[in-house]
């Protein structure tokens, strides 16, 4: 090549590159990516499917968002971190079976689904819990739930942080992700998961686990956006409005609660 073909062949490049770079800008500016922050150890709202986080939260939220002509990423982080997460920007909405709990520091959207708290324990375990007992049972179990979760608090709250408890802090054993609660209930390391009603009951029909109690927690679950993303959270609330009680809404809780 001489020297003058060298010099138009870089100028090329140049120019192709930096058409690359430009139109990549415009491309993402266009997209209007939203990341929705999630926990994917709780199903049926969200799980992992050959490889892919799937579930009614992550179909409902991604319906929601694309009918707002956003494109929805969806990253899994444990429990514990999704809040933090929102607060520093990396993500944009949790979806993740939350409650809403003022204490959480975050705004969350309308209530799209009521849960309340049970009791897991193996089948085998033979428990008798009711209502008179179950305080005074569960406080001579070894407990798990996962961290950060209303399940965790409500033990701590119920069975450990009142005067004369009799429950030990380390009968309580936290863990970054429900499924490892689950692992540890099948290996005998513990005696009983606090957790959600319908991810027990999603749960127990995967091991030979049954729910032993149910507690009255009345939760409600909704999206959450950081603080003060009125914005956002206006997109949100109208789209659970529009979506909440329609044929879509019946046929995605008959795919994934029947
Ligand atoms: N609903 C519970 C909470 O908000 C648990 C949620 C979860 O573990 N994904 O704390």
């Amino acid at each position: 090549m001489n020297k003058q073909k060298k010099i138009f062949s870089m100028l090329v490049i140049i120019a192709v590159v930096g058409l690359g770079i430009s139109l990549s800008g415009c491309v993402e500016e266009i997209e209007n990516k939203i990341i929705v922050g999630t926990s994917a150890d709780f199903p049926p709202f969200e799980y992992v499917e050959d490889g892919t986080i799937v579930g009614f939260d992550i179909e409902m939220v991604t319906m929601i968002l694309e009918d707002l002509n956003y494109t929805v990423e969806v990253q899994d982080i444990a429990f514990e971190g999704l809040i933090g997460a929102l607060n520093s920007d990396k993500i944009d909405v949790i979806a993740a079976g939350m409650s809403i709990d003022p204490e959480r520091e975050v705004d969350f959207t309308i209530p799209y689904y009521e849960a309340d708290l049970s009791v897991l324990v193996l089948t085998e375990s033979n428990y008798t819990i009711n209502e008179t007992n179950h305080l005074e049972v569960l406080a001579n179990l070894t407990v798990g739930a996962q961290t950060g979760t209303t399940g965790a608090d409500w033990v701590y709250e119920t069975l450990i942080n009142i005067t004369n408890a009799t429950m030990q802090e380390d009968q309580l054993k936290r863990y970054t992700l429900y499924t490892l609660a689950l692992l540890d209930l099948t290996n005998k390391n513990l005696d009983a998961i606090v957790i959600d009603k319908p991810v027990a009951e999603a749960f127990a029909e995967d091991v030979d686990a049954e729910i032993a109690y149910t507690i009255d927690s009345d939760e409600e679950y909704g999206l959450a956006v950081k603080k003060g993303n009125s914005d956002l959270l206006a997109e949100l609330n109208q789209g659970l409005t529009k979506l909440i009680g329609t044929e879509e809404w019946t046929n995605l809780i008959k795919k994934y609660f029947e």
